[in-house]
């Protein structure tokens, strides 16, 4: 094994793709040096020598050490300097860089190989005794830190004292003799809080930052990071010993980071500071106020200090040259990091960067413009999670706030209402149109109904996968979780903040994306879905094989997601148009009904109000696909559940309470999700399907003749998992349909299909296919009777599987490829054979992740069907999984797009 790898002056053992080995930091600055970039040289150890260290006691390889030693016998050559030298000392710096930006690992240690003696070399060498002695302070404090275990603070402490003892406000002003002291300081700290003396020979210095790197990989701050970003433990770190360049060796001297463009806006223009004679993370630890790099934006900004522009011009020429350069090779927007020693340019680092998701867009949209990468490319760089910070209603940022308190920012997007304190408020507040913030201590299933009848919703406790957060963030529904500055009296229903309490009715709006809650309605700024997001989306949507439809019960449903482009309803849930006003009492007259003429009879009633809510389906989505399911839910749950509510539905129906008791009694179920639901409802009481059928077919003329266009009707029927259910209930659809276009005398479109969501259907599929003309994968159901887990009653035990590593993901979150998957497959594969074209969708929870949607476009799917919200992360999660399948349909599409890898889904 090769455990160590050089780069410098032109040359690098490794290349940008090999992060596996060198990290991304490793990686990168063998890339720019191989690019003939000025970087210091060095050397990097592979990340095997991290899980070398792990697995073998905390011990390093045997031949690493060599191979260290003769790295640095290169460094000496190429820099003229020898490490631990009296008369030239050779300064490292010892960096750590996992695969993934990581931050919570070990931070970096300057000015390493630093001693008593070489202190005075390098004041020699340099002519600059004031550096040097900065240079000394600065090492003790970040090894004592970093490697010792030092609290920094106590170093900070000491600074403070000693610039407060010397009256002087800059550590630039510190003297050579003020250096000293602090530098005696410091040893002093050590030695009375350690009991041992700082070490002062390079050798001991150096391993001891390499083995401090290996074991930050497993503190507590990092296996956190790794648990939340699915960073696999065996991944590593590798450790870059590099040789040091001074950015605190008087006024030539500085150091900076910058952006090639604005990671907040996405613009194209070098964004980023520097400060003048200053070291390492000075800029980022604003220790004092930094310089901007442009004279643009030093002017923006009002700064009367200099940019680097005006000050080292020379240098700004060169550096905005390989920041140009950079942005071109890499193809993307660089994060950079860089030091000027006396005027010369060193560059220490650069890695694609972190930005918001307009920037993002902005940013694809405009190097596809310039030619610096492709549509696909663009579209592939673009994370779908991020999206959904842009579809919602946002705070005018010119807006006045009145802040009040502040919790975890759980659900993007800004919502202002009247306070409610109960779930029934918010549905009543909902249905006289007025506009309500949930507000809960904290939110349970029983909330789901009040949730979603308000427009924010925000608790006291609950972190950002909280019950709230979970369920909000599905619903596209802002949210702020955990805001435990507030408190909620529920009985008094007050909201106690601070300095303020708040009543129910009283006005507030919430912001999902900052976690603020703020008193009074706040001007908004509507979500913009045309200018880059828009040409974004429509880039999608020219490499995508998949179309991408929408679940939508009602007409706002609809309306929302035509307008974020779904191309059709994949699944209408009929049901839900039952539980809307006086309509549940007629449902419950049909259920309680004690034969099939009563039956019957309610259902007369139903029918004009299911065609009214059909017709206004198939016009907002004239031309495209409807899919109708047929009622699925087992009837009990129309039913009323407590003693007081059967007394009033008994009232109301002028039924006896007894007797309605009685009734709901028989029709209890000890497993309803297994129980009489589904396609058995319509073998048990064909009439319901009659009725339901009659009501599409009836709207679907209604629609026709009003629109012009053609209506597409997609029948689904639920639940089944043999073929002779659907058969007994298609002839009855047939039947009915052939009457109803027989007495308008218009064509009219339909395909019967079948949901496959239980294992048996999936087994059977080439025999149900012959009865099926689509089949729909309701994945939500599948998952549950695959694995046998009511998902229901999983969060109890899913979140125990996940932290002892049992599974990776909720498979109700994502997709299960292996189990469920396979079923998946068989079952596509399985209908293909009976009927090649045979129309294929998915419509469970699994649609709107982008994971799933992956293995959706592998396994050859036609449509996904995902809640109006997540339909253009859909389109973007399918077009992203068609590149990098290579099934992009663009036809700007490049053979050597970028594959982005946020679809790749974990098999286990
Ligand atoms: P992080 O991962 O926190 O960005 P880095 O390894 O990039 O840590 O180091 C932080 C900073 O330390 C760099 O931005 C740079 O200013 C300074 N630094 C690192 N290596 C050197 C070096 N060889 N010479 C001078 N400064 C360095
Ligand atoms: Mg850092
Ligand atoms: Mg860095």
């Amino acid at each position: 094994m090769k455990w160590v790898y050089r780069f410098g002056d032109g040359h690098a053992e490794g290349r940008a793709d090999d992060s596996e080995l060198l990290g991304g930091k490793g990686a990168n600055l063998a890339e720019m040096c191989a690019l003939g970039l000025p970087v210091p040289p060095g050397l990097t150890i592979i990340t095997h020598a991290c899980r070398h260290f792990h697995d073998n006691n905390r011990t390093l390889p045997d031949d690493l050490k060599d191979e260290v030693r003769n790295g640095i016998r290169h460094m000496e050559a190429l820099t003229g300097r020898t490490f631990g030298d009296t008369v030239h000392p050779l300064l490292l710096s010892v960096r750590s860089g996992a695969r993934a930006s990581m931050p919570g690992m070990m931070d970096t240690v300057l000015n390493l190989g630093l001693n008593d003696l070489t202190v005075e070399a390098l004041a020699g060498d340099s002519g600059d005794a004031r550096f040097a002695w900065d240079s000394y302070r600065r090492f003790i404090q970040m090894y004592g830190d970093v490697v010792m275990g030092i609290d920094h603070e106590m170093f900070a402490d000491i600074l403070e004292d000693e610039k407060a003892r010397l009256d002087i406000e800059q550590d630039t002003d510190l003297s050579v003799a003020d250096l000293r002291d602090l530098v005696a300081r410091y040893k002093a700290l050590i030695e009375d809080e350690l009991g041992q003396t700082f070490p002062q020979s390079p050798e001991v210095q150096l391993w001891g930052a390499i083995g401090a790197v290996f074991s930050s990989w497993k503190n507590a701050r990092a296996i956190t990071f790794r648990a939340l970003h699915d960073i696999p433990d065996t991944w590593g770190t590798a450790v870059s010993v590099q040789a040091m360049v001074f950015g605190n060796l008087g006024n030539s001297s500085a150091t900076g980071v910058a952006f090639t463009r604005n990671p907040s806006t996405g613009e194209n223009a070098l964004y980023g500071e520097f400060l003048v004679n200053a070291q390492g993370e000075d800029v980022v630890a604003g220790i004092r106020t930094p310089q901007s790099i442009t004279e643009a934006s030093r002017l923006e900004s009002g700064s009367d200090r200099p940019s680097l522009e005006k000050l080292m011009p020379d240098v700004f020429v060169e550096f905005t040259t390989i920041c140009a350069r950079l942005e071109r090779h890499y193809g993307d927007m660089q994060d950079i990091e860089f030091t000027i020693e006396r005027s010369k340019l060193w560059m220490l680092q650069t890695r694609t960067a972190r930005r918001t998701a307009r920037a993002a867009m902005k940013a694809a949209v405009d190097m596809a413009d310039e030619g610096l990468i492709s549509r696909d490319d663009a579209v592939a760089r673009i994370d779908p999670a991020s999206i959904d910070q842009l579809l919602h209603p946002t705070i005018d940022p010119a807006a006045r706030r009145d802040i009040i308190g502040a919790g975890l920012p759980a659900s993007p997007g800004a919502a202002t209402g009247a306070i409610v304190f109960t779930s029934e408020a918010a549905v009543a507040a909902r249905k006289e149109g007025r506009d309500v913030i949930l507000v809960r201590v904290e939110t349970s299933p029983e909330d789901i109904h009040g949730m979603h009848a308000a427009r924010g919703i925000l608790t006291i406790r609950g972190g950002m996968t909280s019950h709230a957060a979970v369920v909000a963030r599905g619903m596209g529904i802002p949210c702020v979780s955990g805001a435990g500055s507030l408190r909620v009296d529920q009985r008094a229903e007050t909201l106690v903040a601070r300095n303020i309490t708040l009543n129910k009715g009283d006005i507030i709006t919430i912001d999902g994306s900052s976690g603020h809650v703020l008193v009074g309605a706040i001007p908004m700024i509507q979500p913009e879905l045309s200018g880059d997001f828009g040409c974004i989306m429509a880039w999608a949507d020219a490499a995508r094989r998949m179309s991408v439809r929408t679940n939508a019960d009602t007409p706002a449903d609809a309306r929302a997601a035509r307008s974020f482009g779904a191309e059709g309803i994949g699944l209408c849930r009929t049901e839900h148009m039952f539980f809307e006003g006086t309509r549940i009492n007629v449902m419950r007259e049909m259920i309680l009904a004690e034969n099939e003429a009563g039956r019957r009879a309610a259902l007369d009633q139903l029918l004009p109000m299911q065609r009214s809510d059909f017709a206004e389906l198939f016009t907002i989505m004239q031309g495209m696909p409807v899919t109708i399911r047929l009622l699925d839910p087992p009837l009990h749950e129309f039913l009323p559940k407590t003693e007081a509510e059967v007394r009033d539905v008994a009232a109301n129906m002028g039924l006896d309470p007894v007797g309605l008791a009685q009734r709901i009694d028989a029709l209890h179920e000890f497993n309803p999700m297994l129980g009489h639901r589904g396609c058995r409802l319509a073998i048990s009481y064909p009439e319901i399907v009659e009725m339901q059928a009659r009501a599409i077919f009836e709207a679907a003329v209604l629609a026709a003749r009003q629109t012009g266009a053609p209506v597409l009707i997609e029948i689904l029927v639920p639940l089944v998992s043999l073929r002779a259910e659907l058969d007994y209930i298609k002839s009855q659809i047939d039947t009915v349909a052939k009457a109803v276009i027989g007495e308008a005398g218009i064509a009219i479109d339909y395909l019967v299909g079948t949901m496959i969501e239980l294992p048996r259907a999936a087994l059977r599929a080439h025999i149900i296919a012959q009865a099926a003309d689509f089949f729909s994968f309701g994945t939500n159901d599948l998952t549950q009777t695959t694995f046998g887990i009511s998902r229901d009653d999983a969060a109890s035990f899913i979140a125990t599987y996940q932290a002892k590593g049992i599974i990776n993901r909720d498979p109700f979150i994502s997709l299960d490829f292996d189990g469920v998957g396979e079923l998946i497959q068989l079952g596509s594969e399985r209908g293909r054979q009976t009927k090649p074209n045979l129309k294929l969708g998915i419509c469970g929870e699994h649609a709107g992740d982008p994971t799933s949607i992956w293995f959706c476009e592998e396994t050859g799917l036609d449509y996904v069907s995902c809640s109006p919200f997540r339909v253009p992360i859909a389109r973007l999660a399918a077009a992203q999984a068609a590149i990098a399948q290579g099934r992009s349909q663009s036809p700007q599409h490049l053979p050597q797009a970028l594959v982005s890898n946020n679809g790749v889904g974990v098999r286990q």
